[in-house]
């Protein structure tokens, strides 16, 4: 059975390029009689409003979507620490104390998620009392995985190059885990088929291939759909003026009219469509 997912963070409103992302996922399972999951991504520290959880579904029905809804990801804290504990064991995660700062002025290249990190606590004691986060040895941890390949639905088979973002952090100093390893634990627990996400979540995905290797779990297919970009070729956002699907609701607007409207690929003025991995932030 196919399985999708919609899983937002409820970080803001949702705007017409989550629609768009619903809608994508939605007719993606309804396509093969399958079924769309929503799963809230709420563990970005401060920036996380639960509340906006009971509008996101609000405004996913206004749409005429149906969905199953499994938990958030606040109530899976364990999971990701247990998933951390087993790469540790296995001397693939490391500690690190560097502050922002420190690996800016450090780093000389930069990767997929800014620079990469330039290794200065792979083979040093942290620094004591020191906040830590712990980052994947990725040398070590794609030498044992071997080589690896994934499969996008839109883009066919991929080789999998997860060096390409350095020693990035499975768990965080400010929050617990990461995106990396909570949406590849969550997929893998949810019984996700088919990743359904934007196309600037593209090259996520070599990491969460690794990820899926080093803890032995199920592989799925991706479908990186393109996004909602605005005239200024930037990814829709509502702090760019883009306007929340639940402010439309509130004002009347017809939401099934919207829903088919995005399906034809008629967008509001000054937003189109994007497909490139290499989208401008
Ligand atoms: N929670 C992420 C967001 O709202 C989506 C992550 C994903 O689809 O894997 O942008």
């Amino acid at each position: 059975m196919t399985v999708t997912r919609f899983a937002p963070s409820p970080n803001g409103a949702l705007h017409l390029g989550h629609a768009y992302a619903a809608i994508v996922a939605a007719d993606r399972a309804a396509q093969d009689g399958g079924t769309m999951l929503l799963r809230i991504e709420d563990i970005d520290g401060p920036r996380s409003r639960p509340e906006l959880a009971d509008e996101f579904r609000a405004d996913l029905a206004w749409l005429g979507l149906s969905w199953r809804e499994v938990g958030a990801q606040s109530g899976r804290i364990a999971a990701y620490r247990a998933a951390a504990a087993s790469l540790r064991a296995d001397g693939l995660l490391y500690p690190c104390s560097c502050t922002r700062a420190e690996i800016a002025a450090h780093a000389t290249q930069s990767g997929p998620d800014g620079p990469i990190y330039p290794g200065t606590c792979r083979h040093r004691p942290p620094a004591p009392d020191a906040p830590l986060a712990w980052r994947l040895d990725m040398a070590a941890a794609v030498s044992r995985a071997g080589p690896l390949t994934w499969f996008d639905e839109r883009r066919g088979e991929q080789r999998a190059e997860p060096a390409m973002f350095g020693d990035v952090v499975l768990w965080r100093k400010d929050a617990p885990a990461s995106y990396h390893l909570a949406a590849t634990l969550d997929d893998a627990t949810d019984g996700v088929s088919v990743v359904t996400r934007g196309i600037d979540l593209f090259r996520a995905s070599h990491v969460h291939r690794l990820l899926q290797a080093l803890l032995d779990l199920p592989v799925p297919r991706w479908h990186h759909h393109p996004v909602l970009v605005g005239a200024d070729g930037h990814k829709l956002a509502k702090r760019r003026g883009s306007a929340g699907l639940a402010e439309r609701r509130r004002a009347g607007e017809d939401g099934a009219a919207l829903r088919i409207a995005i399906q034809a690929g008629l967008f509001d003025t000054g937003v189109s469509l994007a497909d490139t991995i290499d989208l401008a932030p």
